[in-house]
Order: C-alpha cells, then structure tokens, then sequence
C-alpha cells in the first residue's frame, strides 16, 4: 500500500520508540478518500470468506471499518467502551488493556448483533501488544460466530500482537508494516 505509506511518511510523526502518532490521517483527524481506499483493500483481500459482519472497537477503529464494512456490503459493529450502565446484562463483555491510555477498559458487544450465524472480519487501526485484537477475537468466539481474520491498518511488527495471534491459526491482513521506530524514523518492513 504505497499511498498508506506516503501519507504515514507525511503526516506521522514518531512519538517514542514504541508509539507513532497518526493523528492528523487516522487517530483524530480521519483522511475519508484514504479510508475508502484502505476499506477496499480489506474487502478484496476477504471478499471470498462470507463474511456476515465487520467488527471493530471505539474510536478509532470505527473508520477504516467502516469503509470496509461499506465495500463489503454488511454492517459494522463496534464494541463499545463500557462507561455506562445501560449496556444490557446480557452483552459479551472482555477485559483489555488500552497501549495508549495505560489503563484497563471493558469492551463490550451486544448479543443482539452478533450470533453463530456471523462470519466476523475484525478490523482495527494500529497493533501493539494485541490485546484489544485478542479481546475482540474473544467476544467472536464467545458469540459461537466464526472468525474469518483480522485486518489491521498498521502492524508493528517490533511489538508481538500480530505474531501471537497468527501464531493460533488466526488470519492476520496488515495493509503496511513498521518495522522500527528508532531514533525518530519511521522504518517499514
Ligand atoms: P494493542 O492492544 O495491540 O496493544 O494496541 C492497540 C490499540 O492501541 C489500537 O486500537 C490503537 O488505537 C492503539 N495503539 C497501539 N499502538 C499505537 C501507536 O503506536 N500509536 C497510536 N496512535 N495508537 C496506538
């Protein structure tokens, strides 16, 4: 994806070793024409798996899903940050660290939305560590839906959370690698 890369050339900007701050194209500010193109992409590279729902979690994955669940032809679900107490009782509910915010959140899907009838693309914006990846994929499993793959915009490939997931058999798309974020430069894979 040579137009992702230019534009995480342009507009991104390395905040530590660890952490790339995309917020003028994705995080914050979201680029809809490059969004259409990236949700393209993960609809071509699934698009003969059946897939019944896109999934995703707040924020900031909400807009490459979108697209992707746009091109697909089926509805995006996000799963919600549980601030509030009106989630129903019965919603599928993980515990997930946040890599940005440093602090522990609850990710929670109905079931109303989400059944063994569905075959679930996750999609989501950036992968570190992987554990809003894993907490989704739990929330699949836990529905009795299958799992078709993950999309990631962004993989890091210096941080583990793609490679344990492939490790389990789990179909892992990352439309550009980073490779390292040492001393300031962005380095792809
Ligand atoms: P993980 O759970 O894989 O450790 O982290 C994934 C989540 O943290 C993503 O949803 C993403 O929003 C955020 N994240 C992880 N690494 C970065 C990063 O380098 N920059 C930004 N802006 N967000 C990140």
């Amino acid at each position: 994806m040579d137009i992702l890369k230019e534009r995480i050339l342009e507009y991104g900007t390395v905040v530590t070793d660890q952490v790339l701050n995309l917020n003028a194209i994705l995080n914050h500010q979201v680029d809809p024409d490059l969004m259409m193109i990236l949700g393209k992409q993960f609809a071509d590279l699934f698009h003969n798996d059946g897939i019944t729902k896109v999934l995703t979690i707040e924020s900031s994955g909400i807009a490459p899903a979108f697209a992707t669940a746009y091109d697909l032809g089926v509805p995006l679900i996000f799963a919600r940050r549980k601030k509030t107490f009106i989630t129903d009782q019965e919603a599928l509910c993980e515990r997930v660290p946040s890599f940005t915010k440093g602090i522990v959140t609850d990710i929670v899907v109905s079931r109303r939305y989400l059944s063994e009838r569905d075959r679930v693309l996750i999609i989501d914006d950036i992968i570190a560590n992987g554990d809003a990846a894993r907490g989704l994929v739990r929330i699949v499993e836990r529905s009795g839906a299958s799992l078709a793959g993950v999309g990631i915009v962004v993989e890091k490939t210096f941080q583990e959370g793609a490679k344990t997931l492939r490790e389990r058999g789990i179909r892992v798309e990352s439309l550009v690698k980073i490779a390292s974020l040492q001393g300031g430069h962005i380095r792809f894979a």
